[in-house]
């Protein structure tokens, strides 16, 4: 799918149809900002459409950038950012922190909340944390592309440290529940605001069971974070899916999981549980490469799959928020406008947060144009992120990637 990159209008009117109801809708913005929603003329719809912008739960990183490192660490690299997920259809984010040593997550998380907080289109397009780690397993398979020897049990004033640092921003937490003290931890943190997501996992019934009591009530990346042969009779996936109660995260690049399985978890989880998520990292809407997660290099090829570099396990994605609506459509076979929800109001509604088409609202809007089931481009990108910047959407090359091998069923 290629991106019709058009320079932003920072104020202007038009005619789209709701992503849902198809109902027509005039609309007018200014500054960036919706003003106005009332209905519209079914003629002047011109077969466009509108929809709140992409809300991702987890980016590690984007568009050559990798947060785990500290060339991440200005305002100029996170405009980058910023600006291409946002030509790429998302318009919030949560900044994704992976496992490190604790003070030295913590630093980094300090530094990146200084920088964001002092800039409007910044704090706007991020408005909170997801901590992947490092109270998770160090199991082989579980770790993933995770330090192992950063991971660590948690503890109560961990969480603390954490609320000291972020106050009422938004943060998901991923966790291993079998690790010693996640239940106190788990209470701890949901008392401060934060919502508890399972993730780099291989917790019995039991302990997921004890920890959903606790208040843990997500998944972060079900059908990852765990070794690729498991056992038939008894592992994370079926325990999971057995009671599916939890808002569980996927990862729609048709690769992380095969489009078998993402069909049969959309079979068991119903639609308002399931989020969609890119796990994105630098290679995001950038070149074939070489790149890296904090301390570790990866290599992406031209088919776009990350890997790591001694077990050649995946380490994060390339995939873009667009891509991801177009690939998880076509693999439910369902028209885009049904999974819109997966990647935006379905995760602002996990963290608390508003994604709507109202006048004001901050999860901003997308104009679509609709070729065909789940063709489709989007047209000039408006968002309240830009605010009164007046600033011009960044150029970005054109890059075509294949389509992965998985999806070609
Ligand atoms: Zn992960």
């Amino acid at each position: 799918m290629r991106l019709n990159l058009q320079p932003i209008a920072a104020s202007g009117f038009t005619t789209a149809r709701h992503y849902r109801t198809g109902e027509p809708l005039h609309v007018r913005w200014e500054n960036h900002q919706l003003t106005l929603v009332t209905p519209g003329y079914e003629e002047a719809c011109d077969d466009q459409w509108i929809a709140p912008g992409l809300f991702d739960l987890q980016v590690n990183g984007y568009a050559g950038i990798d947060f785990q490192n500290d060339h991440a660490l200005s305002r100029e690299a996170l405009l980058h950012v910023v600006r291409t997920l946002r030509s790429d259809g998302c318009h919030r984010f949560l900044l994704t922190l992976i496992t490190t040593e604790w003070p030295s997550l913590l630093h980094r998380l300090r530094r990146f909340r200084e920088i964001i907080h002092a800039d409007p289109e910044l704090h706007a397009a991020i408005p909170g944390w997801h901590i992947e780690g490092p109270f998770i397993s160090a199991e082989p398979g579980y770790i993933g592309a995770h330090c192992p020897e950063c991971a660590r049990d948690a503890n109560p004033q961990d969480i603390r440290d954490l609320k000291n640092l972020v106050g009422n921003d938004p943060l998901l937490l991923t966790l291993a529940p079998e690790r010693s003290g996640s239940l106190d931890t788990i209470r701890e943190a949901v008392r401060n605001g934060f919502i508890v997501s399972f993730g780099h996992t291989n917790a019995t019934r039991d302990q997921l069971e004890a920890a959903h009591q606790a208040g843990a009530s997500a998944f972060t990346h079900l059908g990852n974070g765990c070794p690729q042969l498991l056992d038939r009779h008894d592992n994370l996936l079926w325990r999971v899916l057995d009671k599916p109660r939890l808002h569980t995260g996927i990862i729609a690049d048709g690769i992380h999981v095969s489009p078998q399985l993402f069909r049969i978890m959309h079979r068991l989880l119903p639609d308002p549980l399931v989020w969609w998520t890119t796990d994105a990292m630098a290679a995001a809407s950038a070149e074939p490469g070489t790149y890296t997660i904090g301390k570790t290099s990866v290599t992406v090829g031209t088919d776009g799959i990350v890997r790591h570099p001694t077990t050649g396990g995946f380490a994060g994605s390339s995939l873009t928020p667009i891509e991801a609506i177009r690939r998880g459509s076509q693999m439910l076979d369902r028209p885009w406008r049904e999974c819109w929800d997966f990647l935006s109001t379905n995760p602002a509604k996990i963290m608390g947060l508003t994604s709507d088409l109202q006048p004001g609202f901050p999860s901003g809007f997308q104009l679509l144009r609709h070729a065909s089931v789940n063709e489709y481009t989007p047209v000039p990108c408006v968002s309240p992120i830009a605010s009164h910047l007046g600033m011009a959407r960044p150029s970005k090359r054109s890059v075509k990637k294949p389509q992965p091998a998985a999806l070609m069923e």
